[in-house]
């Protein structure tokens, strides 16, 4: 059964230093919510309380309703999922180590197999996971969260390190795993992308609050538009561009990108560069990616907006 999360008022002290402050939100059963943020926003930090790994110095998390302290053990029977990197013994094989999960969860044999199917590491269940690449690794992380069939998949950054193909497979599992077994999924990533993809709300820490929680289509939605100028020199162009009260910033290999809200007219500001003897090669419009939003909303807003 797919779990509905609330977290209330959630403070998290290391030593006298705040991870975490005053962090709320709930999440739908059967939903998915994607962390995002910068490095040492909190993350990591929340997904371990979630997982019961550690306890809120404040506030209160609730599974279905249940407080989840002071017994973790028993939410936990529903909860799959990993904080940093899934660890194994090295010198057990893939199966040896789910086998000795299950026995903890009181799985099955079958189940460890079934898993092992679905995350494609059935031909590698033999062998040590000493051997295993990070990729495979990961993927046995994602076999030994699905054993309990969870109704809770907690996954911090399950991309990282991963090479392009890797990612492309993980993102194909992740998606499969969301439309099969219905759970409610929380996962952090830096690939927003698949942030966008995999997951229905997203919320945007930073420094320890949550800034935005939300619809991920949303997020900054008052920034339809973004104009991209391939111009030279660039120096020159963005002064320019920015005299304008445009909000334009360097986009590389001589490029430049701001934020459009249709005030000006863009053929009116094309003819003005070239007017001041500004080289542009190319002029494309095109709708701001989820990382732009997200960046010029971490930017601009200085308010907690929960
Ligand atoms: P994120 O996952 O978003 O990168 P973290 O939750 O790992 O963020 O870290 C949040 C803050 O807590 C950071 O300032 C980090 O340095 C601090 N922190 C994390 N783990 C510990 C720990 N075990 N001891 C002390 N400080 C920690």
């Amino acid at each position: 059964m797919a779990i509905a999360v609330d977290v209330e008022g959630v403070t998290k002290f290391y030593g006298k230093t705040a991870a975490l402050e005053n962090v709320s939100f709930s999440i739908d059963a059967g939903s998915a919510l994607g962390l995002v943020g910068p490095n040492g926003a909190g993350k990591s930090t929340l997904l371990k309380m979630l997982l019961g790994l550690m306890r809120p110095t404040r506030g209160a998390i609730y599974y279905n309703g249940q407080p989840l302290w002071p017994d973790p053990a028993s939410a936990m029977r529903q909860v799959g999922g990993f904080v940093d990197t899934p660890r194994f013994y090295p010198y057990l094989t893939g199966r040896e180590n789910l086998m000795m999960l299950a026995e903890l969860t009181h799985g099955s044999a079958r189940r460890v197999d079934e898993a092992l199917h679905y995350v494609h590491l059935d031909g590698a269940a033999e062998q040590r996971v000493g051997g295993y690449s990070h990729g495979m690794r990961q993927r046995l992380g994602i076999a030994a969260a699905l054993m309990k069939r969870p109704g809770l998949i907690i996954l911090d950054e399950p991309e990282d390190g991963l090479d392009p193909a890797r990612l492309a497979e993980m993102r194909q599992l992740l998606g499969r795993v969301r439309q099969e077994y219905g759970s409610t999924l929380i996962m952090s990533s830096h690939v927003i992308s698949d942030i966008e993809r995999l997951c229905d709300r997203i919320a945007v820490f930073d420094n320890g609050r949550i800034r935005y929680v939300g619809p991920v289509n949303t997020l900054g939605s008052r920034i339809p538009e973004e104009i991209l100028w391939e111009l030279w020199p660039v120096e020159r162009g963005l002064r320019y561009l920015r005299n304008l009260g445009l909000d334009a910033r360097p986009a590389g290999e001589g490029r430049i990108a701001a934020v459009w809200d249709g005030s000006l007219d863009l053929g009116q500001v094309n003819a003005a560069l070239m007017r001041e003897g500004l080289a542009v090669r190319t002029v494309m419009r095109r709708t701001a990616s989820l990382e732009s939003r997200l960046l010029a909303y971490l930017e601009d807003s200085h308010v907690d907006v929960r």
